[in-house]
């Protein structure tokens, strides 16, 4: 578990500038009760592995909250966990990606939902993101969703077709504004829309599943006024969020491919029930692209977190810690699109091996006389700026530089620092290295694995030297204790191998 206890609190007097989404503008960030802070962010379908691009998302919203705590505010952090109606298209059809996943694996749709819930987790913890607050799960909270449904409907703004219920996007627009959040034009969307061909339930093309009748086959459903059925998946994280963070909230979040239509849908949601906007500030963070081009299963063009951690051939050319992706990810602004490509990342690791090396030398650095030209009270008032202006941590990553330059000085003993700059410039790295960008690896499992594959290569050596001296005794001793550890050595033609047995 990771704590965040031991921040030093940012002077608040400094205001914070976030970019919302809803307003196309970066604005002063004023909570609607400080200091508590209410930030919803959309979590992941558990259906398969955790993507990259959606790692990025988590690492962006990460950072958001490690600053919101640093400037002292006590944020309530809210992130679902989807594991039933997400459908296999937007459009309301196809199968629900997890029961499609359990009938794939053979498993029940609730295995599937642990099984990736527990991957998602471990991924998260690997690459240093703190557990939010609150994760509350969409099957969780079918009567909360049930009764927002009600308030739906008893506006007018749904109806019932055969078991099903579809929000009535036209009818909804003609008094509030459908859009508002993306900036499309229902007119433009209406036009753009496929014809019903008849079949179809809903009154109109843009309208959207509040609630789906399921048959008797189906085995993830609940009862409800109009049938067995489950959610429409837009519907949950306007129920979760309001459960939560009350009718209106601070922050919501997600990636930017979220804001239409599930942003827009949540947005439409809450004011026919309420008749009032659910949040303050909108926050998307940008896509990832691999090598020049969109993330696509289909085209190859994809990797997961665990092949950039194995280097798994042949989009990736060796292994690169946690720690090294997360600060390549967090040299870009979440704002902005990153590219993903070997020669990047290759560079961001040999930056963040130095920048990790500096921040190493530091706690070794007396104070001394030959005072370097340096400013340590501008330097961290540029810190200060980069983060409140919208989360920059790339111009903060290029401060961090700016005193490793100073570090590196000190250490040649070329120049110095006195006591009193010394200890700011490790309290600062200490809140903006560790706290606020989180590239603290002591507690990585990576490092951990790496620490045991070293000690491993040691042992096995030790034995081998004991061995070729036929002290059969010592080496007996070493395989029995390491079986003992559930390690087993296989001792083949190229040398000796160890695995660990489940
Ligand atoms: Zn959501």
């Amino acid at each position: 578990m990771i704590s965040i206890e031991a921040f030093i609190f940012v002077a608040m007097s400094d205001k914070l500038y976030i970019y919302n989404s809803l307003t196309r503008e970066k604005t002063v960030f004023e909570p609607l009760n400080p200091p508590f802070v209410g930030m919803y962010v959309c979590g992941p379908t558990v259906y398969n592995e955790v993507h990259l691009g959606n790692l990025r998302t988590f690492i962006s919203f990460d950072l958001i909250y490690r600053w919101l705590t640093a400037r002292g505010y006590k944020v309530r952090y809210v992130r679902n966990i989807t594991d039933v109606g997400h459908l296999e298209n937007d459009a309301d059809e196809g199968e629900d990606k997890i029961s499609k996943r359990a009938r794939l694996e053979q498993l029940e749709p609730m295995e599937i939902a642990q099984k990736y819930s527990n991957r998602f987790h471990e991924v998260l913890s690997l690459f240093r993101c703190i557990p939010p607050s609150i994760e509350p799960t969409a099957t969780g909270h079918i009567i909360e969703q049930i009764e927002l449904i009600q308030a739906i409907l008893s506006k007018g703004l749904a109806y019932e077709v055969n078991g099903s219920i579809y929000f009535d996007v036209k009818k909804y627009a003609e008094h509030n504004h459908y859009g508002i959040l993306s900036g499309r034009n229902i007119e433009e969307l209406l036009s753009g829309t496929r014809n019903l061909d008849g079949q179809d339930e809903k009154r109109n093309p843009l309208d959207f599943a509040l609630w789906k009748k399921a048959d008797p086959s189906h085995i993830m459903r609940w009862p409800s006024p109009w049938g067995n059925g489950f959610p429409g998946w837009h519907l949950e994280c306007s129920a979760m969020s309001t459960k939560y963070l009350g009718t209106t909230f601070d922050i919501h979040g997600g990636g930017m491919d979220l804001k239409f239509p599930h942003h827009e849908c949540e947005i439409a949601q809450h004011c026919a029930a309420h008749g009032s906007m659910p949040v303050k500030y909108w926050i998307h963070g940008n896509m990832l692209t691999l090598n020049g081009k969109k993330m696509s299963k289909s085209d190859g063009n994809f990797v997961l977190p665990f092949d950039l951690i194995n280097g798994t051939p042949p989009l990736v050319d060796k292994p690169y810690s946690p720690l090294s992706i997360r600060f390549f990810m967090l040299q870009a602004h979440y704002g902005s699109t990153l590219d993903l490509s070997m020669e990047a990342l290759g560079a961001a690791d040999k930056a963040f091996k130095r920048l990790q090396q500096s921040v190493k030398d530091l706690s070794e650095i007396q104070p001394g006389d030959t005072l370097a030209d340096f400013d340590i009270g501008k330097w961290t008032d540029a810190c200060q700026a980069a983060m409140n202006d919208d989360f920059n941590s790339p111009v903060l990553i290029a401060n961090l530089f700016e005193a490793v330059k100073i570090i590196n000085a000190c250490k040649d003993k070329s120049k110095s620092l006195d006591k009193q700059q010394l200890a700011i410039l490790k309290e600062h790295i200490q809140l903006y290295f560790y706290q606020v960008l989180g590239l603290d690896e002591t507690a990585s499992g990576v490092v951990e694995s790496e620490m045991m594959n070293g000690i491993m290569q040691l042992i096995l050596e030790l034995r081998k030297t004991a061995r070729e001296q036929k002290d059969w005794k010592t080496s007996d001793k070493i395989r029995d204790t390491l079986q003992s550890l559930k390690i087993t050595i296989k001792d083949g033609k190229e040398g000796s191998t160890w695995q660990i047995n489940n």
